[in-house]
């Protein structure tokens, strides 16, 4: 039985991607960052708690990564640990870069070090390429020009992966993902947050939402399915592994999902309210990609229409705040 190791699996996608990887006849090691604080809300949404082995770790702390490295000795490490908010870290910079970009060097440096046949995935994220103005759509080519603390420590995160793979042949890779939702997205995430507060309008628990910059557009997909590309990465041989853009393809705006939400549930649209203060410091007005490398190298196939994606989560965060 092969044996995955995953960090962040108490987050949206380690929920998923332990679900993908246990149906695939994987042993799944969940690294935590305390016991005491376990969110095990997402897994056992998915019935799949009990399955997980959770092993407490600090990531940023070198001998702790080497030990329980050494102790499982994984086929495969999924790295999707990371303090992942752009809004947050523009409030705790130091953290967001400092936690982004050592946990993923400590990870590779124990590889090297340990065992350089173990696959490494880090989780990156289209914010690394920041505002593009003409090179639409994005590839995998696309320069960096990260626009927020959390997109400088991503882009660093990607090129380290990259100089361990060039340097000492590991097979290290990035996952490119544009931004992915699910009825287990945290609610401090844009579309969550909506869906969330919408919710609480419909059964007068709040009266309004407040929002920033509706103008703002952005690639939006659905977590499972992404997941299911970033199996799909790992599973090359050794000499094709490579760095994906994971993308919808289309970009639509704040403004289009905040009304598709509020009319689905038929909420009045002027219950929106948006607010200056709530305007990010730097923002990216528009980014959407193009995976074509993906679909035709890794044969991941991706098809779905936000706004159906949108409808489903709708009706699952229902079905959740009801129990
Ligand atoms: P998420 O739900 O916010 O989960 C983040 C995970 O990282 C959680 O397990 C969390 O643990 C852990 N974590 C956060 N800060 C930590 C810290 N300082 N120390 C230890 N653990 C920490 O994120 P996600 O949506 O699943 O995303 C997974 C990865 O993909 C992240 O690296 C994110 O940056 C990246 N990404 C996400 C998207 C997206 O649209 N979702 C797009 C591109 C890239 P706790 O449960 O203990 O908080």
């Amino acid at each position: 039985m092969k044996t995955a190791l995953i960090t962040g699996v108490t987050g949206q996608d380690g929920a998923y991607l332990s679900k993908k990887l246990l149906d695939e006849g994987y042993k799944v090691i969940g690294l935590t960052r305390s016991y005491n604080s376990i969110n095990t809300k997402r897994l056992s949404f998915l019935g799949i708690f009990d399955s997980v082995e959770m092993k407490e770790v600090d990531l940023m702390d070198f001998t702790s990564v080497l030990k329980v490295i050494e102790n499982f000795n994984p086929s495969v490490i999924y790295n999707l640990s990371a303090q992942s908010s752009v809004a947050l870290s523009f409030e705790q910079p130091i953290g967001t870069v400092n936690y982004n970009i050592m946990s993923v060097l400590n990870i590779l440096e124990v590889i090297r070090l340990v065992n350089p046949l173990i696959r490494f995935y880090q989780a990156s994220s289209s914010e690394i390429f920041g505002n593009v103005i003409t090179e639409f759509p994005i590839t995998e080519l696309t320069p960096h020009r990260p626009a927020s603390p959390y997109a400088v420590s991503k882009s660093t995160a990607y090129w380290l992966t990259v100089n361990y793979r060039n340097s000492y042949g590991l097979y290290a890779c990035s996952g490119i993902l544009f931004n992915h939702e699910s009825p287990m997205r945290s609610g401090n995430f844009f579309v969550k947050k909506v869906i969330d507060s919408a919710i609480e309008i419909l059964r007068n628990k709040r009266s309004t939402l407040e929002v920033g910059n509706l103008e703002v557009k952005r690639d939006f997909g659905y977590s499972p399915d992404y997941m299911e590309a970033v199996y799909l990465m790992m599973q090359q041989p050794n000499n094709l592994v490579d760095d994906y853009v994971i993308c919808s393809g289309r970009s639509i705006s704040l403004k289009q999902l905040v009304d598709h939400v509020f009319n689905y549930l038929n909420i009045p649209l002027k219950k929106i309210i948006v607010k200056k203060e709530l305007f990010r410091p730097n923002e990216i007005f528009d980014i959407y990609g193009d995976s074509s490398k993906a679909k035709k190298a890794l044969g991941w196939v991706y098809d779905k229409d936000f706004f159906q994606v949108l409808e489903s989560i709708i009706d699952q965060s229902i079905d959740i705040s009801n129990k």
